[in-house]
């Protein structure tokens, strides 16, 4: 069976082609044309003899995805919808800043984990992604955005990067490789819903990849009722694996805290939140909600409760960021163009 090329690592494929009695060099220049190059077809390769060509479309593939739907936001952020070779759809997010550009990778088509505010969580989960399938993501979005340099990563688009852990690992690694596209490991950050046991076995990769874990509430009942996984992995064992991480790694951890209009924004939320992290080297990422379609039961804050939350929470000395969402009028959040798309279809064979 042919297997992606992409799922090799510089090393790897210089050992493919040696057992394949192919000069070494060629597999840098096969590299250097899919990462640098940004050309995704053994064809295209001209400096690759035809015989080589021939051989390599025997032994490897390179599958694309199918870009099945491009938005552009008003503040320039692309949402992409891709179509996999399986007939499934995933989604990626390409978010610039000046000359800078962040590409948000999905890790699995569907998810696990159903957080009641997210639409990815309502779609169910059908297969991990290969770790092909994570890079190509890369790919296309650095194709599509010639005049940017992509060099940000972020592995928070659909699905739980933590629960695909090989295969999210083995994309990281290749990324990274400076034979392949040579990112940083800063440059990347793994956004998890809470994986507790997963967090520790990163912890000791020794990786100095940045942690970003989805927080969103300060007490074990309001975030069992926001994200399913704290009843497996409440606040407790889930702090442990934080610091866990921060002692391994001396990397500082960002907490992800979605504020919900009425719901987590309360002057006793912000009290029970300081408890929580007080002492710790984290950061406190604060996101006003960006309403989905899939669910109705939360609201976006008004000015004034984000305001209020951030300044306490600055006063007591919390390193907290305000990020604005990206993308609002282009259904930017995880899984909402994916949803729109998929109930068109469903309305289309119902008509
Ligand atoms: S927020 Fe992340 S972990 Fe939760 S349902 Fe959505 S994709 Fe899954």
């Amino acid at each position: 069976m042919r297997e992606d090329i992409r799922n090799f690592n510089q090393e790897e494929l210089l050992k493919k082609f040696k057992g394949l009695q192919f000069e070494s060099y060629r597999a840098r220049q096969v590299l250097e044309w899919l990462y640098k190059r940004d050309v995704d077809d053994f064809a295209m390769m001209s400096n690759l003899p035809r015989e080589l060509k021939e051989k390599l479309g025997l032994y490897f593939c390179i599958e694309k995805l199918a870009v099945e739907e491009i938005k552009t936001s008003r503040d320039m952020t692309q949402k992409f919808l891709f179509r996999l070779k399986d007939n499934t759809l995933i989604e990626s997010v390409s978010i610039p800043l000046k000359a800078r550009l962040t590409a948000c990778l999905s890790t699995q088509v569907g998810c696990k984990f159903s957080c009641t505010f997210c639409a990815s969580g309502s779609m169910g989960f059908k297969r991990n992604l290969e770790a092909c399938e994570i890079i190509a993501q890369f790919l296309a979005i650095k194709k599509n955005v010639p005049l940017h340099k992509v060099n940000n990563v972020v592995f928070m688009g659909i699905g739980e990067p933590l629960d695909n852990y090989e295969n999210c690992l083995r994309a990281i690694r290749i990324l990274n490789d400076p034979g392949c596209a040579n990112l940083g490991i800063r440059k990347m950050t793994i956004s998890t819903a809470g994986f507790a046991p997963a967090i520790e076995r990163l912890a000791k990769e020794g990786l100095q990849i940045e942690l970003s874990v989805s927080l969103h509430a300060a007490t074990d009942e309001k975030r069992s009722e926001l994200l399913p996984i704290n009843n497996r992995f409440p606040l407790k064992p889930l702090f442990k694996a934080v610091e866990t991480y921060m002692a391994l790694t001396k990397r500082k951890v960002t907490f992800e805290y979605i504020l919900l209009g009425g719901f987590n924004s309360s002057v006793e939320d912000a009290q029970s939140l300081i408890r929580l992290v007080r002492g710790l080297n984290v950061r406190i990422n604060l996101i006003p909600y960006n309403p989905g379609p899939a669910r109705g039961r939360y609201f976006s804050p008004t000015k004034l409760e984000v305001l209020f939350f951030k300044n306490y929470l600055a006063q007591k000395g919390i390193d907290v960021f305000l990020r604005m969402p990206r993308g609002v009028d282009i259904a930017a959040a995880c899984g909402q163009l994916k949803y729109h798309v998929l109930r068109k279809e469903k309305q289309n064979r119902e008509a």
